[in-house]
């Protein structure tokens, strides 16, 4: 299946509320189309803008500079409700997870992770995920769709709100980072993506720079090119294996564009320089890929790219398949891949506790145990066969 049949199957249902539009997940250009073909004049979307964006206003009464009569006109057609919540969790270690649940009852999970002097918000694409790679979490969830722009930015909009981070302000926010690393792939459901990544950046609103915000792929190639152009975030690629052979087993996709195919498009990347350090990220399995002849061959792999290396310990879930190399392997591989000159940082896991930490999102009621694992394996094999990717089980 081509990614743009992808989209229009795995397509999000509308936001708006009771026959009203909801503003939140427009463009600015089309706010300011809604709000004219209302009547109203076009320097309202900028009041409106920064109303729902810098201020986080929930209703329209709170907009305060707008006169009744406009208040009035915008309740009647117009919503800017957000999802509910249906379960807030806290970690020992400060990592909050929320589950939201979207007006069609569907559920994503969206996670905050505290750092001493900021923070990261790791957001969903899809519910679930198309694609099936045998060490996440996600991707044994059978519910497949792609979450809207709206829904998207919405995550954003309810960490802030439970932080108590409105109006947006420039310095010290427990939210100042965005990572698209929670469900889903962000690349299979581009357009929806982009148009939120737009929406966060905007400088009169959310206001979260480019600089601050990473994709991550797990190596959707003929996308990457243009995530660069149009958006220029950070990127992150989960390459986590250095051979075909493997790669084709734990990250299927990996099937339709293998490593090199992957490797060139991360040289071709717009803007990536030293500065600037595209982030391949490699989780440890124990026994599976976690050799020191792997970590030479990913040094060999990666010369050239301005590259760093996040070496991710494995979270395990109920009914893995796999199991966590052991510290001292991890460690020996870092030591390898830093004497290359590449940084190789160990991503410290974050919220275990809550199902919260990378490849534990799972927000669909399918329980998972070791016994069922051939149920999963199902799973597998025909969201292979949708994708179109030829259906071999490990
Ligand atoms: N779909 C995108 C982004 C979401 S996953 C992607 O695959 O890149 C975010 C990161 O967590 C990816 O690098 C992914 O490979 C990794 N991951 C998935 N399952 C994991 C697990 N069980 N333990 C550790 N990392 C995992
Ligand atoms: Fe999807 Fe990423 Fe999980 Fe793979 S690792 S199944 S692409 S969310």
């Amino acid at each position: 299946m081509g990614i743009t049949n992808h989209a229009k199957n795995f397509a999000a249902p509308s936001t708006d509320v009771d026959g009203k539009r909801n503003l939140i997940g427009l463009s600015y250009e089309e706010l300011t189309e809604a709000l004219t073909t209302l009547g109203l004049e076009k320097f309202r979307a900028k009041q409106i803008w920064s109303w729902i964006y810098f201020h986080g206003a929930t209703d329209f009464d709170k907009m305060t500079t707008l006169a009744k009569p406009a208040r009035d006109k915008l309740k009647a057609h117009f919503t800017v409700t957000r999802p509910t919540i249906s379960q807030d969790q806290k970690s020992d270690d400060g990592t909050r997870k929320w589950l939201l649940k979207m007006l069609d009852g569907q559920e994503v999970e969206c996670v905050h992770i505290p750092e001493s002097d900021r923070g990261a918000l790791c957001v969903s694409s899809q519910v679930g995920c198309t694609l099936t790679c045998r060490f996440c979490h996600t991707g044994t969830q059978r519910l497949v769709r792609n979450l809207e722009a709206s829904e998207i930015v919405m995550q954003v909009m309810l960490a802030r709100d439970a932080l108590g981070e409105w109006p947006s302000t420039r310095d010290n926010r427990l939210l100042s980072n965005i990572v698209m690393m929670g469900m889903g792939e962000p690349l299979y459901n581009y357009e929806n993506v982009a148009k939120a990544l737009r929406i966060i950046m905007h400088g009169e609103g959310i206001a979260i720079s480019k600089r601050k915000i990473t994709l991550s792929t797990s190596g959707v190639v003929p996308l990457i090119k243009r995530c660069g152009d149009e958006l220029d975030v950070g990127l992150a690629v989960s390459l986590h294996a250095v051979t075909d052979e493997l790669r084709d087993q734990i990250v299927p996709i990996n099937r339709k564009y293998p490593i090199k195919e992957l490797l060139q498009a991360c040289r071709d990347y717009p803007g990536a320089s030293n500065s600037r350090r595209i982030t391949f990220e490699y989780v440890m399995l124990k026994g599976i890929n976690d050799s020191p002849a792997d970590a030479k061959q990913l040094v060999r792999l990666l010369r050239g790219i301005p590259a760093k290396i996040n070496l991710i310990p494995f979270n395990p879930w109920p009914g893995a398949p796999f199991e966590c190399s052991s510290g001292n392997t991890i460690k020996k591989f870092g030591d390898i891949v830093n004497a290359e000159g590449y940084s190789s940082p160990i991503r410290t896991p974050r919220g275990r506790d809550i199902m919260a930490a990378c490849g534990q999102l799972k927000s669909a009621s399918i329980r998972v145990s070791a016994t069922e694992r051939a149920a999963i394996d199902k799973i597998i094999a025909e969201k292979e066969l949708a994708q179109g990717l030829t259906s071999q089980v490990v």
